[in-house]
């Protein structure tokens, strides 16, 4: 019979989880819905009746800016907490990418994350048997909170990408909005669906976990684990490849911030070691795998004042009149 925790020992784990919680909430890259359909005909936001009352949510004015701001591309503050300046559109169809999810007008980022996603995308095809990848939420086209989705994805260098191949037809508008991705993982969450999880997958989450301007990856603990088993050779990788919650559907890549830009702040270093070891075990622990719903007070929503004072200029420079929409259509 297992033995029963003394009381205090399990409030010093549940100590030790709400901590572990806290601290991985700071830096997290929050609920990336990839699987939320879209919609072919999707209907503009209405105004706000007071855009600068102080206590607007930095969310809805972001969430309503169509075009990027007209300036020198810059991502400023850090990944949950910040905007981008200048930001630039991943094409909706390149050599081996597709965009997913184009109502949600989020294919946007530093062009840096640009520049990333198209060799990475490239080079997919090369190192598995993947013709190219299926890219989901990018950022808005001004950085920014989201109304709906992610806490991070906020300075244009992070991007989900989708664990299934890209098909090797082009997709119509309805399937980029309808198609779902496929979760890799076991339904008790401990581990990989092996009728799912192929060689390929490893190939291409290492493919990009090589690049030296990612900072870090996330994906599924399950997927760590499989990934921590089946790595072989050079495994110096690893250490960029962090469990999370969700991202059984997707992966989540963060780029380092660019190379002399003063105002991106740096998520910590990834630890040393591989990260096949008790912090990856954390993870399947029963509290982590099924914790107990608590009544949590939400949070008020984060306003334009406590986003960087530059997000401010980010989000109200105007576009020169007659500057395109951007293109939603094939
Ligand atoms: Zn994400």
């Amino acid at each position: 019979m297992a033995k029963t925790p003394a009381p205090n020992e399990v409030r010093a784990f549940r100590r030790r989880l709400s901590i572990a919680l806290f601290m991985l909430a700071l830096a997290s890259p929050g609920v990336c819905q990839a699987q939320e359909k879209g919609s072919v005909d999707p209907k503009p936001l209405p105004p706000l009746a007071h855009p600068d009352a102080p206590t607007v949510p930095a969310k809805e004015l972001f969430g309503r800016a169509r075009t990027p701001a007209p300036l020198a591309a810059r991502t400023i503050g850090f990944y949950s907490r910040g905007c981008l300046a200048g930001g630039q559109a991943l094409p909706v169809n390149g050599q081996a990418w597709q965009v997913m999810r184009l109502s949600r007008n989020r294919n946007w980022g530093h062009p840096a994350l640009i520049a990333f996603l198209e060799n990475f995308a490239r080079r997919v095809p090369y190192v598995s048997h993947w013709p190219g990848i299926l890219v989901g939420d990018m950022s808005q086209p001004r950085g920014g909170p989201m109304i709906t989705g992610h806490a991070s994805h906020q300075i244009g260098l992070d991007a989900d990408i989708w664990l299934v191949p890209m098909p090797s037809h082009e997709l119509t508008r309805t399937e980029r909005e309808n198609m779902s991705s496929t979760s890799v993982v076991r339904s008790d969450r401990l581990d990989i669906d092996p009728a799912v999880w192929t060689p390929d997958h490893l190939a291409v989450i290492k493919e990009a976990a090589r690049s030296p301007d990612v900072q870090r990856i996330f994906v599924n603990a399950a997927i760590k684990k499989a990934i921590c088993r089946q790595a072989t050779g050079d495994r110096s990788w690893l250490t960029k490849v962090r469990p999370y919650f969700g991202h059984d559907y997707h992966f989540h890549v963060r780029l380092a911030c660019p190379a002399g830009e003063a105002a991106c702040r740096d998520q910590d270093p990834v630890p040393s070691g591989d990260g096949c070891d008790a912090s990856l075990a954390w993870w399947f622990s029963d509290g982590v795998l099924h914790p107990r719903p608590k009544p949590t007070k939400p949070k008020p929503p984060v306003t334009l004042a406590q986003l960087p004072t530059e997000c401010r200029m980010v989000l109200h420079t105007q576009q020169a009149a007659g500057a395109a929409e951007p293109v939603q259509a094939q």
